[in-house]
């Protein structure tokens, strides 16, 4: 997945628990946890080529699985002044790490260096083509309805994160059609589309 919608998957992972327990500060360690190994994807700057090179290795790698959550846990543990609650936070830190990468697994075929540095193995199942924005409308709608209806949040969280499973359980199921509306729904019409449905998904470099 692309930023935003890493951003979105960690709103609704959030509300499972987190932001009741640990209030905003909680919230944003989330968003930080699954969104940090996408740091890798500022190889950008080093150009198209580098990038190539290392985002999805350096930020997705065993060290940074590892010790990213472990770390933050530890900042916002001391940041919010409760030692007692580091556990709790790197459990659910953790979590938000591992569903990045899951989702970056499951996504894509560009593979995923799990174990970068000890090795170069990567896996990418591509259920989802690269501009398929059901994926994104379900995490951004969950999310806006999580945040719009407070007495809702946990119920929209749940449904959000439950859909997005459905969807890639369906992909794995079903090879995509090629055509009629099934082909159509599961990205078909993203391959020429206009470049601005691509920004919805936070593309803005293909
Ligand atoms: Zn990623």
């Amino acid at each position: 997945m692309k930023i935003p919608e890493h951003l979105a998957l960690s709103y609704l992972l959030a509300q499972f628990g987190v932001a009741q327990e640990f209030g905003a500060a909680g919230t944003g360690l989330v968003l930080l946890a699954g969104m940090l190994p996408d740091l890798d994807g500022l190889s950008i700057l080093g150009g198209w080529r580098c990038h190539r090179t290392y985002h999805r290795v350096l930020g997705h790698g065993l060290l940074v699985t590892l010790f990213g959550a472990l770390l933050l846990a530890l900042v916002g543990a001391w940041a919010l002044g409760q030692s007692g609650v580091f556990l709790t936070l790197w459990a659910w830190l953790h979590l938000s790490l591992l569903a990045h990468l899951a989702t970056d697994c499951l996504f894509y075929s560009w593979p995923v260096q799990l174990l970068w540095p000890f090795s170069t193995w990567g896996v990418g199942f591509g259920l989802v083509a690269w501009n398929d924005l059901v994926p994104t409308l379900i995490l951004y709608a969950a999310a806006a309805l999580a945040l719009a209806w407070p007495v809702a949040t946990t119920l929209a969280a749940v449904g959000g994160v439950a859909l997005l499973g459905l969807y890639l359980g369906w992909r794995a199921w079903r090879p995509r059609p090629h055509r009629g509306w099934g082909g159509w729904l599961t990205g078909g019409w993203a391959r020429r589309s206009p470049r601005y449905w691509r920004w919805l998904t936070g593309d803005f470099i293909t």
